[in-house]
């Protein structure tokens, strides 16, 4: 806590400031910092490092509190293969993540097969087939413009035929509002179905955390036409934005199973909320200098 200044009233005002800065919703900036206020006192909290501690157990309570009962693992069919399809606007970064995911998942002993079933932007199908070829995995394509649902039919044959574990499918960056486009996605998953039809499915919804308020709206429209499973939240390395994941949290009530830090291979972790708490306090601490 370095760069504050002392626990007095002025310190409180820059934490509440700062949290509104960091996207958690004016709302719940003052709440917190209200309860944040009262838990120092009650705990006597004097020292620095007791102050932290108690923010960050304030973050994650206020987390988990929108949870409660939620599941935020990952569900895997005892056999046969299953299918993640990454959703979301364009640019939020699911070809990326389905790069990253595929190499954590291979890493960890699955056999994956990626569908590259973008074949509405030109250059999407290029930017996963490079992906499969860095990581070693193949890549199902179909041509450009061909129908998505086409090659997601091919490509959970290939996953079936070539018995692998996990099938990622990469879809087209749609927009929220485009009723083509969710038709393609609800055509997409019930091919899926067709085929796997006792097979959990994970629809992960990508949001870029950079974007900020931007992401709740897109979230909300994407819950209200597709069963979304979980989050993918992306960027959180580029923005001290991180903060956006609390009001995802309170209005959708969807489980943030991703973070996306970079560009690299590397650069995802499984959602941890006390990771996240000290990493939102951290950006808060360098902020405030
Ligand atoms: P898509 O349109 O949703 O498939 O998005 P892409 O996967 O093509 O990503 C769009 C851009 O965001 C690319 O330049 C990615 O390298 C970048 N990107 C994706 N995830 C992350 C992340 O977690 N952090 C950063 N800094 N950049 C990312
Ligand atoms: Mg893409």
């Amino acid at each position: 806590m370095a760069n504050f200044r002392s626990v007095d009233e002025d310190f409180f005002d820059d934490l509440e400031e700062t949290l509104i800065g960091a996207d958690v919703g004016a709302q719940t900036a003052m709440q917190l910092t209200d309860e944040l206020r009262d838990e120092v006192k009650l705990q006597n909290a004097k020292s620095k490092q007791d102050v932290s501690k108690v923010i960050v157990d304030k973050l994650v309570d206020l987390y988990r509190s929108q949870g409660v009962n939620e599941d935020a693992s990952m569900h895997f069919a005892p056999e046969g293969p299953t299918v993640i399809l990454l959703v979301g606007v364009n640019g939020v970064g699911k070809t990326t993540t389905i790069g990253k995911l595929s190499a954590y998942y291979k890493n960890a002993g699955k056999k994956v097969v990626l569908a590259a079933a973008d074949t509405f932007r030109a250059g999407a199908t290029e930017q996963l087939v490079a992906w499969g070829e860095r990581n070693d995995i193949p890549v199902v394509t179909g041509s450009s413009k061909a129908d998505p649902a086409s090659v997601v039919f091919d490509g959970v044959k290939t996953a079936i035929d070539t018995q692998a574990d996990i099938l990622f499918v990469d879809t087209a960056g749609r927009l929220q509002n485009n009723v083509n486009l969710m038709q393609e996605l609800s055509k997409m998953k019930r091919i899926i179905t067709r085929e796997l039809p006792n097979e959990p499915q994970e629809v992960l919804l990508t949001l870029d955390a950079t974007t900020g308020q931007n992401a709740v709206q897109q979230a909300k429209l994407f819950k209200d036409s597709t069963d979304v499973t979980g989050i993918v939240l992306t960027k959180l390395d580029g923005t001290a934005k991180g903060g956006i994941i609390l009001p995802i949290r309170n209005e959708l009530h969807l489980p943030v199973k991703w973070v996306g830090l970079g560009e690299k291979v590397t650069d995802i972790q499984p959602f941890e909320a006390n990771d996240f708490a000290k990493s939102l306090f951290g950006s808060l601490l360098t902020e405030s200098e």
